[in-house]
C-alpha cells in the first residue's frame, strides 16, 4: 500500500489537565482532514457526563488483562492507578481505510507507540505554567486533593520528556492551540515522502 493512501496517525500528549481534551475536540469541530478520534479502553471508573463508547470503553481490570495477553493494544500505561490502553484493530483498520487517526493518550504510552510507529506524528501539549497547570487541574473539579497532587508530580515527569515529541504546541488559549495543531496535520499531509510517492511520480516523473 502506496504511504499516500495511508492517513497520518497523531498522537497528541502532555500532562493530564493541560486541556488535551478540550484542544482536540475544537480540533475535530473545524478540521477539513478526514479525522477520526481512537477511543481508549480504561479501567478507571466514569465520571459524570461520560459515556462508554464515546469518551472511553471503560472495562473491568480482567477485562483489560485479558486483552494485554492477546496483543490487543498498539499501547498501554497505568496513569495514578488506572490503565488507560489505544485499541490496535481499530487504529491499524482506519489508517488503511485511509483517514488520519488521532490519539490522546499520556506520556509513556506516546513513546511506546514511537517505538513502533516512528512515522506517526508526535505533539506534545503544554502548559504555560505549572501554576496554570495547577489551576486547571482543581478547577475541573473531577481529582480529590491527593490525586490533584499525583497528577503534578505525574506531570512534571512528563514535561521532562517533551524533548521525544515532533512538535510541542502551548496550550495558553484553546483556539491558539488548535490553530497550531490544525496547522501541524496539514504540514504531515505535505511531507515530501508523502507527496513525492504520488504526485512526484505522475507529474515529475520520478519512476513509478
Ligand atoms: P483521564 O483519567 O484524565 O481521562 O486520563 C488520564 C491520562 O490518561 C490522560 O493524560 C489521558 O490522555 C491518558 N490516556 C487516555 N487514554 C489513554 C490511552 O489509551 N493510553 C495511554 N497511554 N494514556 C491514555
Amino acid at each position: 500500500m502506496r504511504l499516500t493512501d495511508k492517513g497520518v496517525l497523531i498522537v497528541l500528549s502532555g500532562p493530564s489537565g493541560v486541556g488535551k481534551g478540550t484542544v482536540r475536540a475544537k480540533v475535530f469541530e473545524e478540521s477539513h482532514h478526514r479525522l477520526e478520534y481512537s477511543v481508549s479502553m480504561t479501567t478507571r471508573k466514569p465520571r459524570v457526563g461520560e459515556e462508554n463508547g464515546k469518551d472511553y470503553f471503560f472495562v473491568t481490570h480482567d477485562e483489560f488483562k485479558a486483552r494485554i495477553k492477546e496483543g490487543r493494544f498498539l499501547e498501554y500505561a497505568e496513569f495514578v492507578g488506572n490503565f488507560y490502553g489505544t485499541p490496535l484493530d481499530y487504529v491499524q483498520e482506519r489508517l488503511e481505510a485511509g483517514m488520519d487517526v488521532m490519539l490522546e493518550i499520556e506520556v509513556e504510552g506516546a513513546l511506546q507507540v514511537k517505538k513502533v510507529m516512528p512515522d506517526a506524528c508526535f505533539i506534545f501539549v503544554a502548559p504555560p505554567s505549572m501554576e496554570e497547570l495547577h489551576h486547571r487541574i482543581v478547577n475541573r473539579g473531577t481529582e480529590d486533593p491527593a490525586r490533584v497532587e499525583g497528577r503534578m508530580k505525574k506531570a512534571e515527569v512528563e514535561i521532562g520528556l517533551a524533548h521525544e515529541y515532533d512538535y510541542i504546541v502551548m496550550n495558553d488559549t484553546v483556539d491558539n492551540a488548535k490553530n497550531r495543531i490544525m496547522a501541524i496535520i496539514d504540514a504531515q499531509h505535505s511531507r515530501s515522502e508523502r507527496v513525492l510517492e504520488g504526485y512526484g511520480k505522475k507529474v515529475l516523473g520520478l519512476g513509478e
